[in-house]
């Protein structure tokens, strides 16, 4: 039995980073990256040998000849199970991206093992992983175990940093594609969500506004804060319900996953399911008129006030600070 076993996604592109992550959450918990084994999803891998030559752990193993059909979860679901019952794994990471939750779940299933879905992070306990997962909107930390021989977690990404060894290069093991890959759906088109600068997820400031704002025209103060902050620009749900802001900007439990060091909030009450997509950030600062918002209770240094009055000060010392 292969003691673990990770999942990452590669394209043309290269290898999904939030791979980087699971091997520095991996060695945080005693695994070092030499030790590992990388199973790559994606198509025609064989034409792909170089970036599989760069992710480093000591095997890669990967299918040949194959057409996901722009990953595809039923034909993604067949080739990790296929797999997975090759090298048998006890322990399964998967990160978790859009592709990775899906693919969690189905693989648990096909495989008939225990999985610990959305864990921020993993604890060890006398050799039995245990996942650490928000609830209750974020409000609450549950620890769960898995009591299958092999189990599956799947987790967030943006929690842990990447791990920066690259000095180990992988063995490369490409399996035959022996796998029936009839899938009873198909993927049409995938298209790429799109963003004018930096990617929300991916930013180390965000700045974020919420129904407090009152409508779409304020966002374009925010939009100005952003750009001097090189900072991306976020919103609550209430305010994409609105309209005032496509969902791709949605933080919080149905919206996007943050982690920066930065999170700036205008007119965000602090809502436990908001809370539950941005409290990992470092660092969050807020402006409310409500003293007793919710948002007060994570936020470092908050202003009560109304946001009329105090952000366009705000924007002016920034822009003076952005002249020196
Ligand atoms: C199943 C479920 C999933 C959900 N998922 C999400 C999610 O992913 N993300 C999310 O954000 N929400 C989510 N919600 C909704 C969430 O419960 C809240 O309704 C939402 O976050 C509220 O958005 P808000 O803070 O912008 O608005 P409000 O709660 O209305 O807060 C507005 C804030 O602005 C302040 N304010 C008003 N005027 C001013 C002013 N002039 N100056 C300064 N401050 C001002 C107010 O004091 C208040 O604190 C979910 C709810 C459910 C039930």
């Amino acid at each position: 039995m292969n003691e673990i076993l990770v999942f990452t996604e590669v394209t043309d592109d290269g290898f999904d980073k939030s791979l980087l992550e699971m091997l520095f959450m991996l060695k945080e918990l005693g695994h070092d990256n030499s030790t590992l084994t990388v199973a790559a999803l994606g198509d025609n891998m064989e034409s792909k040998e170089s970036i599989l030559k760069s992710i480093p752990v000591s095997k890669v193993v990967a299918t040949k000849n194959l057409d996901t059909n722009k990953f595809n979860p039923n034909i993604l679901k067949k080739v990790a199970t296929n797999i997975v019952e090759r090298l048998n794994p006890s322990k399964i990471i998967i990160p978790k991206t859009s592709i990775g939750q899906d693919l969690a779940t189905r693989l648990a299933y096909s495989c008939n093992m225990g999985i610990v879905n959305d864990c921020l992070y993993i604890e060890n306990n006398d050799d039995k992983w245990i996942g650490v997962r928000p609830v209750f909107g974020g409000n609450y930390f549950a620890k769960v175990k898995a009591t299958t021989d092999s189990q599956i977690f799947c987790v967030r990404t943006k929690v842990f940093e990447e791990l920066t060894d690259n000095s180990v290069t992988p063995d490369i093991e490409f399996y035959e594609n022996d796998i029936n890959i009839d899938s009873s759906t198909q993927i049409l088109e995938r298209t790429q969500e799109q963003s004018d600068g930096i990617k929300l997820e991916d930013a180390e400031i965000v700045v974020a506004g919420g129904r407090g704002l009152g409508g779409p025209e304020p966002f374009e103060t925010l939009d100005e804060i952003a750009g001097l902050l090189n900072a991306a620009v976020g919103a609550s749900r209430a305010v994409c319900d609105a309209g005032w802001k496509d969902h791709s900007y949605q933080i919080g439990l149905t919206g996007k996953d943050i982690s920066p060091n930065l999170y700036f909030t205008v007119g965000i009450s602090g809502a436990s399911q908001h809370m539950a997509g941005c409290g990992n950030s470092k660092h969050i600062v807020s402006i409310d008129k409500n003293i007793d918002a919710n948002i007060f209770k994570d936020a470092e240094i908050g202003a009560v006030g109304d946001w009329k009055n105090i952000l366009p000060g705000f924007l002016d010392t920034l822009k003076d600070l952005a002249k020196d």
